[in-house]
């Protein structure tokens, strides 16, 4: 150990020195490469307890540099046991995060040109690119005009799905302020939904609560419609569902982040009907279209109300362009200001695996769900708890006993005992109080082989059980 007194360089990689960074920018690509290779030897789910990293690691920054070998070193023994592999093919959990090729390129350079694009002027080609890229977007999903730029709408990159409706949110309770509604609070309805309709959002139910709501008093202000839920993946009927916004004179918002997705080919396309009826209509090219996180795409058809609601104009940031009001900030579209050039990988995307490739990738994983359904369907000790829908089946093992809480004890145990084999992971639900796992086939590199092979670990696990309980 050589300290800082004795005359060492404090920097140990140049900072940003090129030709080191060449180097060891190869050298990171290298390990990268090596991890995808090897991939399966890692158990799906890490199998860590916790609290395992601090013993490992020491208690202090070092004082002086260390290796970048040194580190990689680590990063082998002690953090990549520590990760659950989500760009493992046998990762059907959750819905998935899209890794890519051309995702991971356009992340590179995105990390390479490190700029910070919250106005026009800060990097003017961070505004454009994500504009166009994300009308290309708005148009392989044959999204109404409103939403596109050539009619004043316009799309806008958040971080998560969730971001988007807290920034549509704040749009809408500003909307309803503007037109001097007083009291106005954010209070949050949640309306059950049930098996009896695919757990899709009903109607009737809608209706019964928003008059619940208006005879208390309260004002409704925003609704926000599903495309696929988290849970069973069921699609809300959007058509219904807008026009009773409409007649509340409510914010209607379509959240589709994992199923949108699918919308870019023609046969899954009818599931945005309705879709004419919103305000705003957000979907995650990082869920199920090959892009790397983060990448949450936001189309508003009124961009004005958004930045109504965000748009700050300190003195420091003041230029031509903006005062002019010749362009969009897009600082004033999101909650932070600061923004990565996130739109250049949903550009490499687009261009290197063209819509068509897009359109297989979406096509490939339904039919391989397609294939676990019908397995499920003929097995006689399995059941489907919810249709499937896109790539995701909610299936159990059927219960023996009639009683619900030992059919989810018996299914809860099932999962743990084929999360801990490590060579696939899933995870669960709860539906009308049925423990369900969920199987979701999105994950970039899943192929029927490898649903085939969860489907015997599956099998294994359920023999195992069965003969001892
Ligand atoms: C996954 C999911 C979300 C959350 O997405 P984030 O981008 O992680 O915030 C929201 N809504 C639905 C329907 C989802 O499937």
């Amino acid at each position: 150990m050589r300290s800082a007194s004795e005359g060492v360089q404090p920097t140990l990689l140049g900072v940003l020195e090129v030709e080191e960074w060449r180097r060891c920018a190869h050298q990171m690509v290298d390990f990268i490469a090596d991890y995808y290779r090897d991939i399966a030897r890692f158990p799906v789910r890490s199998q860590v307890e916790p609290g395992y990293l601090a013993p490992l690691l020491p208690n202090e920054a070092p004082e002086n540099p260390e290796t970048l070998d040194d580190v990689l070193a680590d990063v082998q023994t002690k953090i990549l046991p520590g990760i659950t592999h989500w760009q493992s093919p046998s990762f059907f959990a959750y819905y998935p995060s899209n890794a890519s090729t051309a995702g991971y390129l356009g992340e590179m350079l995105s990390g390479g040109l490190s700029i910070v694009g919250f106005s026009w002027i800060s990097s003017p080609a961070a505004t454009e690119l994500e504009t166009i890229v994300l009308d290309w977007l708005g148009k392989l999903l044959r999204l109404p005009k409103q939403f596109l730029t050539c009619e004043g709408g316009t799309g806008v990159i958040q971080g998560t799905a969730s971001e988007a409706v807290c920034v549509v949110l704040l749009a809408a309770r500003q909307r309803s302020k503007a037109a001097q509604i007083a009291g106005v609070a954010a209070n949050l309805r949640v309306i059950p939904t049930d098996s009896s309709t695919s757990f899709a959002l009903s109607p009737s139910a809608l209706r019964k609560a928003l008059a619940e709501d208006t005879a208390n008093g309260y004002m409704p202000f925003f609704l926000c419609g599903t495309l696929g839920t988290t849970s069973s993946a069921a699609v809300d009927p959007l058509s219904e569902l807008g026009n009773i916004a409409q007649e509340h004179g409510m914010w209607f918002h379509v959240d589709a982040a994992y199923a949108g997705n699918a919308c870019i080919c023609p046969e899954f396309r009818h599931y945005l009907d309705g879709v004419e009826w919103a305000d705003s209509y957000c979907m995650n090219p990082h869920k199920w279209l090959l892009t790397n996180f983060d990448c949450s795409t936001l189309w508003v058809k009124h961009p004005k109300s958004l930045m109504d609601a965000l748009s700050t104009r300190p003195e420091v940031l003041r230029n031509k362009a903006t005062d002019a009001n010749a362009v969009v900030d897009l600082k004033d579209l999101q909650i932070p200001l600061g923004r990565r050039f996130r739109s250049l990988k949903l550009w490499f995307v687009m261009r290197l695996y063209g819509a068509s490739g897009l359109r297989n990738y979406i096509r490939s994983h339904v039919s391989a769900a397609q294939h676990f359904e019908s397995l499920v369907k003929t097995s006689d000790r399995f059941e489907m708890v919810a249709p499937r829908s896109f790539s995701l089946v909610c299936f159990r093992l059927k219960p023996r006993e009639v009683d619900t809480e030992s059919g989810n004890i018996l299914n809860a145990t099932l999962l743990e005992a084929i999360n801990s084999r490590g060579e696939c992971f899933l995870t669960h639900t709860i539906l009308d109080g049925a423990y369900t796992l969920r199987l979701a086939v999105s994950s970039s590199r899943t192929e029927l082989q490898h649903v085939m092979d969860a489907w015997a670990v599956i099998n294994q696990e359920a023999d195992r059980l069965l003969s001892t309980s």
